[in-house]
């Protein structure tokens, strides 16, 4: 019989998604895949109604529907100030990981390398994979997740067509600092390569924190893909809508990517979208205090059953150390935390390069109730 691509044999199907499945199975609480147990805002939800009733069901325009696009292009300025035309630089997507793999597939060809930082989130690996690019590891080093810059510059001497960013930082709770980016940049600059960004989180930054689009970094914007998504800002994680932005030029080729993967973002939902994108600030700044609520309340727990991690400074993971539990893999700490606590969260092991088996990452976009709950679950640890 003929065998599938031998690219497949190189990763694994989904983790994180992996977890969700085992957590349903055994009635946990699913802190594993990243996505909330509360509804997206009302009028998020009225504006959906309107749009199933109206003529929104066939093809939207393949890169965004155009009031889509618009309401999207001016939210980004007024968040960032990058004069964003949104018919040419702007490619809206299934999801933000449908953006990564078309920035991946406009950036590289076959045989380039591409810079991923480790830990990392698990689709970098297989989007470089697919586009038969080789992704080069340069560790972020706990507690702080900081990197080594001679182990970047290194890096950068292998000569790379592209870096990937996440910031903040899924799963570390990183928020990249100003220093760190203009570093970041400046190597860019020197070795001449793009800088793929992924940031979903960008209004999940916590204070003193803010975020810093790399885009608007001083020279950044042709070089820079920026790939983001609406899941996390709205709540909308099923609806799949993510965008793609850059340069006229990268764009250009970056619609050809999308079109032919997916055609397009489902046009109903991307009319219904159009009112997220008009919210005013304060919808952002109660995202932001709700989240930094949750934050405390789950650390919290963290800190009564006793376990060490590191606290997250923008996202909504953080990864905990489950060293003290005594198992030697983290998927095994994984699966009886799943099954015998009814708690699961994500083995480390899959987002890092490094061997690596010392933490879970669990997430904490759910209900207050929901994180007490699995707080005094976790306390059942204790006796073990
Ligand atoms: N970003 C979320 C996570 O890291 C969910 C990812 C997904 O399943 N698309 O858990």
């Amino acid at each position: 019989m003929p065998q599938p691509a031998a690219r497949l044999s190189v990763f694994t199907e989904s983790v994180i998604r992996g977890m969700t499945r085992l957590a349903n199975r055994h009635s946990a609480i699913n802190l594993s895949q990243g996505f909330p147990d509360f509804d997206p805002p009302s009028e998020l939800l009225a504006a959906l109604h309107k749009a199933t009733d109206g003529p929104h069901h066939q093809y939207a325009v393949t890169w965004g529907a155009p009031r889509f696009r618009e309401a999207l292009a001016k939210k980004i300025t007024h968040f960032t100030g990058i004069p964003v035309d949104p018919d040419q630089h702007l490619v809206v997507t299934c999801g933000g990981t449908e953006a990564m793999m078309v920035a991946m597939m406009t950036a590289c060809n076959p045989g380039d390398k591409v810079v991923i930082f480790s830990p990392f989130y698990e689709s970098y690996g297989a989007d470089a994979i697919l586009a038969g690019a080789e992704p080069i590891f340069v560790p972020l080093r706990p507690p702080d997740f900081s990197y080594s810059l001679a182990e970047l510059r290194k890096a950068f001497e292998q000569r790379p067509k592209a870096l990937i960013l996440c910031n903040p930082s899924n799963p570390t709770g990183k928020v990249f600092t100003m220093k760190e980016m203009q570093e970041i940049a400046a190597l860019a600059e020197e070795f001449d390569v793009y800088v793929i960004t992924d940031e979903p989180y960008e209004h999940i930054v916590y204070a003193p924190g803010k975020h810093i689009s790399f885009a608007t970094l001083p020279g950044m914007m042709d070089r820079t893909i920026t790939c983001n998504s609406l899941s996390k800002t709205y709540s909308i994680t099923g609806w799949r809508l993510g965008y793609v932005m850059a340069s006229a030029s990268v764009i250009a080729q970056a619609r050809k990517v999308h079109d032919f993967l997916t055609v397009g973002a489902a046009a109903p939902l991307q009319e219904a979208a159009v009112t997220a994108l008009e919210f005013p600030d304060s919808y952002y700044d109660e995202l932001l205090a709700s989240y930094d609520n949750k934050r405390s309340v789950f650390i919290q727990c963290l800190e009564r059953v006793g376990l060490s991690f590191t606290r997250p400074a923008g996202a909504y993971y953080v990864m905990v150390d489950i060293s003290p539990l005594g198992f030697k893999t983290d998927t095994g700490a994984a699966e009886w935390m799943t099954k015998e606590i009814g708690v699961a969260g994500v083995p480390g092991s899959s987002f890092f390069r490094e061997v690596e088996n010392r933490y879970l990452r669990f997430h904490f976009a759910k209900k207050e109730e929901t994180l007490l709950a699995a707080g005094e679950r976790l306390m059942k640890i204790r006796q073990r």
